[in-house]
């Protein structure tokens, strides 16, 4: 059978639609558990509403839609960690020169923190000229539970792995990475022995590949099961009390992904963000549906090679560090919620402070995994910074689901674009593969 010709892109496109009717349908069966005390909607551990039981609530939205999404994602992450070491360690051994790896290390870090820097910026910006948080200071708090954040210090110790075995168990993403640049420069010095063994990384490589193909058969049901509980059972009151908040967060969000990136994608590669949007189409709805970059990762390298023509010596390191380092569209969320809390309160924070805001966020991105809801536990630790109160995130809880779907496909948005961006710079850019016609791609 060859699985490159499904195309699934549309099979997913139809799922979404059709999860979002049948989740809007059945969000007339479910009702939300409120706090007898306060009258808030209770949330559980994941943020999500508790629903009180019903056939509809028990047997169908966390019973059978939450079997098929967590199938779908869970077996999409759990090829994460296989497939970034392996292809990493590719990636690494065919570099000519592994002396390469430090200029495009350091382009890429850059990049990824310049365009974040820019994406909060723009946030501040919008939030203090539209002014969000004016009038909205009627509504129910949340108790919200700051998270730990890590030092500045501990996140750089921590891109060394003090064991390897519990790197991967864990899944961090930058032990990993660490340990596959290493691990590939490794093989490269090793001669004969480091050959045989690279020999059977390649091999690897095209099997996980095939894995990730077969994982995303699962998509069009995973997709629909996602949307559908989602669209069930967010709180559409809510999104409206909070309107202003939520639009400049998605319009922000769309600024960033249609005029910034297609900008710097013309300047840097001359290639066209009309096509490079095509192409990503399929990741960005994965990221949508999963709310996850990490656990997109297998997609998004998958498009950036087989359908960009970015090649594995670029790819396999760009896209999983961007995963966990390169957040723009949480690094928005952020800047919006950070002014919209301060005006709520009725603070007004100096210059300083936001600059604060903004150095804090971008360099926060850089020790938070791409996993859902990542972004809020990031932004306690912003807020705490300018003084403002943390435990004012349980506002913005209740519609952070939907922003975080958004966000997410903006972050890999952005991975991609920089990923074409390195790779044409040091010319691993097959122009000819991104602008063959997409019914011509692999990776459809
Ligand atoms: N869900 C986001 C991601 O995986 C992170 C966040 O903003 O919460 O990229």
């Amino acid at each position: 059978m060859d699985l490159h010709k499904i195309r699934l892109t549309r099979y997913i496109l139809i799922s979404m639609v059709v999860g979002a009717v049948t989740g809007l349908t059945l969000s007339q069966f479910v009702e939300f558990v409120v706090d007898p005390k306060t009258g808030e909607l209770l949330l559980d551990s994941k943020n999500h509403p508790v629903l009180t039981h019903s056939f509809v609530a028990d047997w169908v939205i966390n019973g059978f839609f939450e079997f098929l999404s967590e199938a779908f994602i869970r077996s999409l992450k759990a090829l994460v960690v296989p497939l970034v070491f392996v292809s990493l360690v590719c990636g690494t051994a065919a570099m000519d020169d592994v002396r390469k790896l430090g200029t495009v290390g350091l382009k890429t870090l850059a990049l990824y923190l310049g365009t974040t820097a820019i994406a909060i910026t723009i946030a501040i910006v919008f939030s203090l000229l539209i002014r969000p948080g004016e009038g909205v200071a009627t509504i129910a708090l949340n108790d919200f539970e700051p998270g730990e954040t890590k030092s500045l210090l501990n996140v750089f110790i921590d891109i060394f792995p003090v064991n390897i075995g519990s790197a991967f168990i864990e899944g961090n993403m930058l032990q990993i990475i660490t340990a596959a640049l290493a691990f590939g420069v490794a093989l490269v010095v090793s001669g004969k022995h480091g050959e045989r063994v690279l020999s059977f990384f390649k091999d690897m490589n095209e099997v996980i590949m095939k894995l990730v193909i077969l994982v995303m058969l699962m998509a069009p049901f995973g997709v629909f099961a996602k949307i559908a509980q989602v669209f069930a059972t967010e709180g559409f009151e809510t999104i409206f009390a909070l309107g202003k908040y939520f639009a400049l967060v998605v319009v922000v969000l769309l600024i960033h992904a249609f005029v910034v990136y297609p900008t710097m994608l013309k300047v840097f590669t001359g290639v066209s963000p009309f096509v490079f949007f095509k192409k990503l189409r399929n990741v960005q709805m994965f990221a949508f549906s999963t709310a996850s970059s990490n656990a997109t990762i297998p997609i998004t390298l998958r498009a950036t090679e087989e359908r960009l023509g970015v090649s594995n010596k670029i790819g396999s390191f760009t896209v999983p560090l961007g995963a966990t380092i390169n957040m723009d569209g949480t690094a928005i969320m952020q800047g919006v919620a950070t002014v919209f809390i301060a005006q709520m309160s009725g603070i007004d924070l100096s210059i300083t402070q936001y600059l604060t805001v903004i150095l804090a966020a971008t360099m926060a991105s850089v020790g938070t995994a791409g996993v859902p809801s990542a972004g809020l536990v990031m932004l306690t630790m912003v807020l705490g910074l300018v003084g403002l109160p943390p435990d004012k995130i349980g506002l913005i809880i209740g519609i952070d689901r939907l922003l975080d779907m958004v966000r997410t496909a903006v972050n890999v948005t952005g991975d991609a674009a920089i990923t074409c961006i390195v790779a044409k710079s040091e010319e691993q850019l097959d122009e000819e593969v991104f602008n063959r016609p997409v019914e011509e791609d692999l990776a459809n």
